[in-house]
């Protein structure tokens, strides 16, 4: 359930960069992701652990029809309790 979530907020976080670094040619995104907590659907706020081939999917539908469509997202795990955009590669 997590995994659209937060995929929604990282391709909004990473589009927002791309803006405000005008950035064209966005080719990679690495990303590090850890064990979140969020609420939705009326739960109260708790964690799951997203898994890299959902969030994968996440990503890719969220991207659709955004300047992401095309661009790669390199996920890894941490233990941390949040995700992280470590890097948006250019060509
Ligand atoms: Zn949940």
């Amino acid at each position: 359930m997590h995994d659209f979530l937060i995929a929604k907020e990282i391709v909004d976080e990473v589009l927002r960069i791309i803006e405000e670094k005008k950035l064209s040619g966005v080719k990679r995104v690495d990303l590090e992701i850890g064990v979140i907590a969020l609420a939705h659907d009326g739960f109260p706020e708790h964690e799951e652990d997203v898994s890299i081939e959902n969030l994968q999917f996440g990503l890719e539908g969220v991207s659709k029809n955004t300047v992401l469509e095309k661009v790669e997202f390199s996920i890894k795990k941490t233990k941390d309790h949040n995700w992280k955009i470590v890097n948006v590669v250019v060509e």
